[in-house]
C-alpha cells in the first residue's frame, strides 16, 4: 500500500498516533508479570476457594480468515482442520485441570466469554461439540452472561442458531466500519452486506443483547464516512455499541510498514480527531435514546443491557483463561498462557502447566487496579473503595480531584465523582499518575 492511500492527520502534532499501546487494560503493567510467580497459581489451585469472588471463563479462539492491519492479538490464518481439532482438544485438557482443582472444582461460572481471534471461525458443529464438552467438564448453565465475538462474514443462519442454542446471551459483531473500501484497506475479511445479513439472523434467533464494534480512526477514515457509519448503526439499532479509538501497537502489520518507511507517526487520524469522532458518535447515539456507559460503550437500555464480563472482571472477579496467549486472574494473581500454538498444544497434551508468566499482586496493587479500571466506566464511588479496601480515595487523591475539578474534567455528585465527556474520552492518558512509582513509565506489554 502506498503512503498516498493513507489519510493525512489534520496537522503534525504531539497528538499524532504513535506506535505503542495507548489504552490501559490491566494493572500492574504486563511487563511486570514474570516466571517466578507462576508456582503461585499452582499453590492457589491446590487450596480451597476462600473468597466470594464470582467466577468467569475466558475461551480464546486464535483463528481468523485474514490478519487485519491493526491487529495485535495472537491469531493464526494458516491452520487446517486437524490443527483446529488438536487445539480444541488441548483446551479441554486445560479445562479439566482447572475443574479438577480444589480452587475451581464445583464452582459455577457466572459469566463466560468467547473471544479471539474469531470464535465464529469455528463451524456450527465444532462449536456445539466444544460447548457440550465444556459444560460436561465445568457446567456453566447458570452463567448470567455468555458473550461470543463474531466476524460477520463467518456467520451463517444455521451457525447463529447454534450459537443461540448453546446459550449465548450477548453476541458481539466486529463490524469496525461500514465502508467496503475502508474494510478492504484495513485488511478486514468481511464486507458490509454481510453485516446486515448477520445482524438480522441474530435478531431472528432472539439473542437478547447484540453489540456492534466500531473503530474510530481506521486507515482512510473521513468525517463524512464516520458520520455515515453512525447512521448505519442507528438503522440497525443494536442493544450496545462499542467504539474503540485506533491504537497501533508494535506487533501490528501497520507498525511494520511504518518502520520500513522510517515513520514515527501512524498513517491514521491523530488523537484529537479520533476523540472528536467518538464524541460525535456518542452524541448522535444519545439523541437517539442511547446512554454512554463507559469510555467506549453506549447502550439502549442501561437497566437491562449489562456487560458482566467487563464489570465483574474490573471488580476483581476470578477468571480462568483457556487457550493460547489468554489472560486470566485468580485469587489476586494475574497470569497469561503460553503464547505459541505448537508449544501450547504439546504442553497441554503432556498435562503440564500452560502458564507462561504471572504476577502475585499486593492488596495495594489490587486497589489501584480496580480504581483505575473503574474510571474507564466514567465515575468512581468513594464508598466502594472504603468498604472493599478500607481506603479513603478523597483523602489519598484529593489534590488530583481538585485539579481535575478546576479544569472542568470532574464533577462531584451525591455518591460519586463523575468525569466530563472530554475527560472520559481521554481517560487512559490521565490514569498513569495513579500508578505506583515503580510502575511509572514502564513498558506496557
Ligand atoms: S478479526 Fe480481530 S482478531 Fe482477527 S485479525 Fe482481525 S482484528 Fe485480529
Amino acid at each position: 500500500m502506498s503512503d498516498s492511500t493513507f489519510i493525512k492527520p489534520d496537522r503534525k502534532t504531539e497528538e499524532d498516533t504513535k506506535a505503542g499501546n495507548y489504552f490501559i487494560a490491566n494493572y500492574p503493567p504486563f511487563s511486570f508479570w514474570n516466571e517466578k510467580d507462576i508456582p503461585c497459581v499452582d499453590s492457589l489451585l491446590n487450596s480451597p476457594s476462600a473468597g466470594k469472588a464470582p467466577l468467569g471463563l475466558y475461551y480464546h479462539v486464535p483463528f481468523c480468515r485474514k490478519r487485519c492491519h491493526f491487529c495485535y492479538f495472537r491469531v493464526y490464518t494458516d491452520k487446517n482442520s486437524a490443527d483446529v481439532r488438536r487445539y480444541l482438544d488441548a483446551t479441554m485438557q486445560e479445562l479439566e485441570r482447572y475443574a479438577g482443582s480444589s480452587y475451581i472444582g464445583g464452582r459455577m461460572p457466572k459469566f463466560v466469554y468467547f473471544g479471539g481471534g474469531t470464535p465464529s471461525y469455528l463451524s456450527a458443529q465444532q462449536l456445539t461439540e466444544l460447548t457440550n464438552r465444556m459444560k460436561a467438564i465445568l457446567p456453566w448453565d447458570e452463567a448470567e452472561e455468555v458473550t461470543f465475538e463474531c466476524e460477520p462474514g463467518t456467520l451463517t443462519e444455521k451457525k447463529v442458531q447454534a450459537i443461540k442454542d448453546f446459550g449465548v446471551t450477548r453476541l458481539s459483531l466486529g463490524i469496525e466500519n461500514f465502508s467496503d473500501h475502508i474494510l478492504e484497506t484495513n485488511g478486514r475479511a468481511h464486507r458490509s452486506a454481510e453485516v446486515f445479513r448477520a445482524f438480522q439472523w441474530a435478531r431472528d434467533a432472539g439473542i437478547e443483547n447484540i453489540n456492534i464494534d466500531l473503530i474510530a480512526g481506521m486507515l482512510e477514515e473521513t468525517d463524512d464516512n464516520w458520520s455515515e457509519c453512525i447512521d448505519r448503526v442507528l438503522e440497525l439499532s443494536p442493544d450496545c455499541v462499542t467504539i474503540y479509538q485506533m491504537e497501533v501497537p508494535f506487533n501490528t502489520t501497520m507498525y511494520k510498514q511504518m518502520k520500513e518507511q522510517g515513520k514515527l507517526s501512524a498513517p491514521v487520524a491523530d488523537w484529537p480527531t479520533k476523540r472528536r469522532w467518538v464524541a460525535e458518535g456518542f452524541s448522535k447515539l444519545e439523541k437517539n435514546g442511547y446512554s454512554v456507559t463507559s469510555t467506549c460503550t453506549a447502550v439502549k437500555n442501561p437497566d437491562q443491557t449489562k456487560f458482566q464480563y467487563r464489570d465483574q472482571l474490573w471488580g476483581g472477579a476470578d477468571m480462568v483463561a483457556l487457550g493460547v496467549a489468554s489472560f486470566g486472574h485468580l485469587g489476586g494473581i494475574h497470569y497469561q498462557n503460553i503464547t505459541h500454538f505448537e508449544d501450547y498444544c504439546s504442553t497441554a497434551e503432556q498435562g503440564e502447566s500452560l502458564i507462561r508468566r504471572a504476577l502475585l499482586t499486593t492488596e495495594e496493587e489490587r486497589f489501584i487496579r480496580e480504581f483505575i479500571l473503574q474510571w474507564k466506566l466514567g465515575s468512581v464511588r468513594p464508598l466502594y473503595f472504603q468498604e472493599k479496601f478500607g481506603i479513603d480515595i478523597i483523602e489519598r487523591y484529593g489534590s488530583i480531584f481538585t485539579e481535575w475539578e478546576s479544569q472542568g474534567n470532574l464533577e462531584k455528585k451525591t455518591d460519586c465523582w463523575k468525569l466530563s465527556r472530554n475527560a472520559l474520552l481521554r481517560v487512559d492518558s490521565l490514569l498513569h499518575q495513579f500508578f505506583l512509582p515503580q510502575h511509572q513509565n514502564a513498558k506496557y506489554v
